[in-house]
């Protein structure tokens, strides 16, 4: 602001004030100067959420922004996270925090066409009324929202932000809704580029990270080992007799049986955990943090847990079984990511060996016979 300063001290100017002033530019420039505030106030609002790095901190960004300029009651993002899933995941915001919302709604696609054609914010009357589908607006009416925004990118529609009414009850303002859309469009941006992140490092069949994904984290892993001598922990797992199983059963059941597989899977580990799927039916899974008796743990939840699963299928479908391989990596013996990768996918040739179905821990000596007598224990 220091150039209308001085602008406004130069002796030219002083001479011509009043007229200046009749003239209506002192006011003019002040409306400027809350403009440009107002940019500026966008401009860092979108670096804060453009930089975020997790969808946590792109919705916490973008609630802070909102909430600093007015109150909406709430804020529901809705958005699909990557292509194979079906499902919208449903986030909620109320007073700076999530809340449980009921709002239930399975698919974005009646509302794609409308989007395309209309990219901004709009009020949900109008919504609704141009839609004329109760069936898609009726359970998001039950919420009220007062606003709806589109989330659009290169792929159409990704998701929908619902904004309710303002704590205060007053409407929104022509220069409220303004700032909203500016925002959103930098928030709209950030998912967007979240959501193709996620595209680029999970597979599309099995929702797990992909193998090029799994290198990048191994290779992290075991730098970080070999920093702190801290051990983690890799399983690789394959599906036994799948062939066979293919062959009797279709390529669709098998299909069927590594996405139930895969939700087996994600449900058995901690959040830090990073299950990928290899390549064909074999996974790979990396444990920060773990010892070689929790790694043994670990793996044999997962193996019991898949022998006991029941896939629905058109048909009965048999028992499905994996054969596991275990490495612990500590840093204390320098190895690169491919030999570590060896020892487990030994491990594993192991637990084939043995009868399938079962565990095995890479080692060497003594402890290693003890590892397989206790792994064809359990796993008989
Ligand atoms: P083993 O117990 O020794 O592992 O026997 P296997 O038959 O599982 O081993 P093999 O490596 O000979 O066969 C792997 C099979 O996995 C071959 C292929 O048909 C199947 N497979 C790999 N990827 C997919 C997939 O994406 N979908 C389906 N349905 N099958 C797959
Ligand atoms: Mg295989
Ligand atoms: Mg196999």
């Amino acid at each position: 602001m220091q150039d209308t300063d001085e602008f406004l001290k130069n002796p030219k100017v002083l001479s011509q004030y009043n007229q200046l002033q009749e003239l209506g530019v002192f006011h003019y420039i002040d409306i400027l100067k809350k403009d440009i505030r107002n940019y500026e106030a966008i401009i860092n609002a979108a670096k804060t959420i453009l930089n975020s790095k997790t969808i946590d901190e792109i919705l916490e960004s973008t609630v802070k922004e909102i909430s600093d300029r007015f109150l909406p009651s709430f804020l529901i993002f809705l958005w699909r996270p990557s292509s194979n899933h079906k499902d919208l995941v449903i986030r909620g915001y109320q007073n700076f925090k999530t809340f449980e919302t009921p709002l239930q709604l399975e698919d974005l696609s009646p509302f794609e066409s409308f989007f395309k054609q209309y990219s901004q914010p709009i009020s949900f009357d109008l919504l609704e009324y141009q839609l004329n589908n109760p069936s898609v607006t009726e359970p998001m009416k039950q919420q009220k929202p007062d606003l709806v925004i589109p989330i659009l990118g290169p792929s159409g529609l990704y998701g929908l932000i619902l904004i309710g009414p303002k704590l205060l009850e007053e409407q929104y303002a022509l220069h409220e809704l303004s700032f909203l859309d500016k925002l959103m469009s930098f928030t709209s941006l950030a998912i967007q580029n979240y959501i193709h992140y996620q595209y680029s490092v999970r597979d599309g069949k099995t929702g797990l990270y992909n193998h090029g994904f799994f290198i990048v984290r191994l290779k992290d892993e075991m730098a970080r080992s070999n920093r702190l001598h801290q051990p983690f922990a890799l399983i690789i797992m394959d599906v036994d007799k799948f062939k066979h199983f293919n062959d009797t059963y279709g390529h669709l059941a098998g299909d069927a049986v590594l996405e139930h597989l895969a939700g087996v899977i994600q449900k058995n580990l901690r959040s830090q955990d990073i299950p990928s799927r290899f390549g064909g039916e074999e996974f790979t899974i990396l444990l920060p943090e773990t010892n070689r008796a929790s790694a043994w743990i670990v793996a044999e939840r997962l193996r019991t847990a898949v022998a006991s699963l029941n896939i629905p299928w058109e048909q009965n479908l048999p028992q499905v079984t994996i054969s596991l391989g275990v490495a612990i990596y500590d840093g204390s013996e320098q190895l690169d990511s491919d030999a570590l990768i060896q020892r487990a996918d030994q491990a594993l040739y192991q637990s084939k060996q043995r009868g399938r179905n079962r565990t095995t821990v890479w080692g060497s000596g003594l402890l290693h016979k003890t590892q397989q007598m206790r792994s064809s224990r359990i796993g008989e």
